[in-house]
């Protein structure tokens, strides 16, 4: 028994997949399409997949927004979990990457669902701001640039409504969150400014998850 999280070793990782993992099969096939790409470890675990897919289900999302989209396996595991009606703003500057998900998108059934914005994320969410859509979202995946998540936090939680939810990625980074960062680790240093600063947000509800890389979940107030 232990009081705190396990380490997973490959059989106990073999294990938690073999026991919970329901895939959609492009799901499956976006992965191994994935998997070849040199930076295929951007792309998230299908468990933290499947646990997004939970939580939007849980919290009746219907209107979702995602900043970094990469190959495209979150968006296309949080809108298998939406309603028919259900949207997600998917924001990535990647033409390249982005275009390697959309076949899997199409297969799945869910494209109609996915709305790609290919653009700088934050001008897609100050349009969204703009529009008059605050507080119309429901769940936020922020998923890209380190170094703006500050930024991206700051727009999602004016785009969520109250209860909504915002699901932060690669908060442990490797673990080097912490250690000390030199100067130039811009990366390592705005994660550790922002995981500092939420622990202390009085606007939201805060958890951060040892699943993946890190997720740090924040519900706001
Ligand atoms: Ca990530």
């Amino acid at each position: 028994m232990s009081s705190r999280t396990l380490n997973l070793d490959d059989p106990l990782y073999d294990y938690v997949l073999a026991h919970s993992l329901r895939e959609h099969p492009a799901q499956t096939a976006l992965r191994a399409a994935t998997r070849a790409h040199p930076r295929a470890g951007m792309q998230i675990s299908p468990e933290q997949g499947q646990f997004m897919a939970l939580l939007v289900r849980l919290i009746g999302a219907r209107q979702t927004l995602e900043v970094g989209v990469f190959t495209g396996y979150s968006a296309l595991s949080v809108a298998l979990a939406l309603p028919p009606d259900g949207r997600v703003l998917a924001c990535d500057i990647s033409d390249e990457f982005t275009r390697i998900g959309r076949p899997y998108w199409q297969d799945a059934g869910v494209a109609g669902k996915i709305d790609l914005k290919l653009g700088a994320a934050e001008a897609t969410l100050r349009a969204e701001l703009e529009a008059g859509q605050a507080g119309r979202f429901d769940f936020a995946f922020i998923d890209a640039d380190k170094s703006a998540y500050d930024a991206y936090y700051e727009l999602c939680l004016l785009l969520v409504r109250p209860g909504g939810l915002i699901a932060i990625d690669n908060v442990l980074w490797g673990g080097s969150v912490a250690h000390a960062a030199p100067p130039d680790d811009h990366d390592t240093r705005a994660l550790q400014a922002l995981n500092t600063k939420l622990h202390s947000d009085a606007r939201i509800d805060l958890s951060l998850l040892p699943i993946g890389d890190g997720l740090t979940l924040a519900r706001r107030r």
